[in-house]
């Protein structure tokens, strides 16, 4: 086991795979040791994108990102969604793009990312430590001791990436935030993000489970709409997923822990006005046949969420002809379908959330290097930071960029052996 090294990166994800080969491709003559608590590595990577892994998307700007957006920007600049694509071209893995703009290797397999990246440590011949759970770290001029569950080593710079909170099975518990606050560092209150949405028992989605159609869902906290988005939204047993429900749950999340008031209201109907759906209604009620209000709905929706959701609205109301419908009811009908209020209690936590909203906030590095503002020779990188990506491949994006930037920069501080 070594007990030097001139950069050790605290944290085998992402980010610090991808910083532990930046340093060592900028400056090949360094030790460098990675230390993970887990007993495998790559767990989060191998489940990513259900098994395909999402690795960035065809454009990545700031927006797709909550925090500072300004410095988001200067860190994305730095190495972008086609400084992606050509580094694991040069890794030997080829990427596609779906009509989403989701970029994943030609394999469709999450595997092909991790060994690739593991192979390229391999060829490198840097240390990996598996089991190697650190417990402190102590900031001395000029270096690092780093306690961890085997014994100790002493570094020159220290590279954290150990995740924030999501899946902490996976080894990501956020115990690297306590080792970063003891040197200084602050953390923002965090919160599970991209994570499904639970809703009362007493609501009719576990009718629907698996099936997922286009929606728009709005989140009002204090009558505000903070948040207003279209994608496709899944039913399961236990309430709601899919893309638009994932992206939107930080906000729910967020001002539920904050004590706020908060609605998150679903329109079935993302592609018409309320004017249209009115025309489609009227249109219907003037054909001959007596159109139900549920045959109808299923004319635009799937049929077992047209029969739930008219059961659910009104009673009886389901099988009124559309003819017969008051223009006052009809009104009220179609004002329900597009602001249906979902009745969220809560979301599935840290076990469920692909990322962590909250964490070091981002003025506290330098966003050319990440190093620490704080702390000399300390870099923080990756999901440990203040700073969450949307579904597509932008948190990925987010580990490569800041794993470059802190690899590259740690390893420039030593003399060049060229
Ligand atoms: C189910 C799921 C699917 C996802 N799919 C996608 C996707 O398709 N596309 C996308 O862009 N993003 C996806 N994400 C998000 C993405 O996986 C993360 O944002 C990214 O992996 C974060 O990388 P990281 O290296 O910062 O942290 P992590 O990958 O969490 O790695 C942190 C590492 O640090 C180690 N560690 C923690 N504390 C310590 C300690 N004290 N000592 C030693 N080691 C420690 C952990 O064991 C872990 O290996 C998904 C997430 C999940 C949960």
């Amino acid at each position: 086991m070594p007990q030097q090294a001139d950069i050790a990166i605290i944290g085998a994800g992402a980010a610090g795979l991808a910083a532990a080969i930046f340093a060592a491709e900028t400056n090949s003559s360094l030790r460098i040791v990675l230390l993970d608590g887990a007993k495998t590595i790559g767990a989060k990577i191998l489940i990513s994108g259900g098994g395909r892994c999402n690795v960035t998307n065809q454009k990545v700007t700031a927006s797709d990102f909550h925090g500072n957006r300004k410095i988001i920007d200067r860190i994305l600049r730095r190495f972008n969604e086609l400084a992606t694509i050509q580094w694991f071209d040069s890794l030997g893995v080829s990427l596609h793009t779906e009509i989403t703009g989701k970029l994943f290797p030609v394999s469709n397999k999450a595997r092909s990312i991790l060994d690739a990246l593991l192979d390229r440590c391999q060829q490198l011949s840097m240390t990996l430590l598996t089991q190697h759970h650190v417990q402190s770290i102590i900031h001395h001029e000029p270096g690092f001791s780093i306690q961890h569950s085997q014994g100790i080593l002493q570094a020159r710079q220290v590279i954290m990436a150990t995740g924030g909170r999501s899946l902490p099975k996976t080894g990501s518990n956020g115990s690297g935030w306590a080792l970063i606050q003891h040197l200084g560092h602050t953390i923002t209150s965090t919160s599970p993000a991209l994570v499904p949405l639970v809703l009362d028992a007493s609501f009719f989605h576990s009718a629907l489970s698996g099936i997922s159609h286009e929606v728009i869902l709005t989140t009002r906290v204090n009558n505000h709409i903070t948040d207003r988005r279209t994608g496709s939204l899944l039913w399961t047993h236990f309430g709601v997923s899919g893309p638009v429900v994932l992206d939107a749950s930080r906000f729910w999340v967020q001002a539920t822990e904050q004590s706020q008031d908060v609605q998150l209201l679903l329109n079935c109907f993302p592609q018409y006005s309320h004017k249209e759906i009115d025309n489609w209604f009227i249109q219907a009620a003037s054909l001959p046949g007596r159109q139900t209000v549920q045959s109808l709905l299923a004319e635009r929706l799937p049929t077992r969420v047209a029969t739930h959701l008219s059961q659910f609205l009104e009673p009886g109301i389901s099988h009124t002809p559309v003819n017969l419908l008051q223009k006052n009811v009809r009104n009220t009908l179609i004002h329900t379908l597009t602001n249906l209020p979902l009745p969220v209690i809560g979301s599935r936590g840290w076990n469920f959330a692909e990322v962590t909203a909250g964490g070091v906030p981002l003025k506290e590095i330098n966003p050319s290097t990440m190093e620490s503002k704080t702390v000399p020779g300390l870099y923080l990188i990756g999901e440990m930071l203040d700073c969450d990506g949307r579904i597509g491949g932008f948190n990925f994006q987010w580990a490569w960029a800041t794993g470059y930037l802190a690899g590259s920069n740690a390893a420039l501080q030593f003399p060049s052996t060229m």
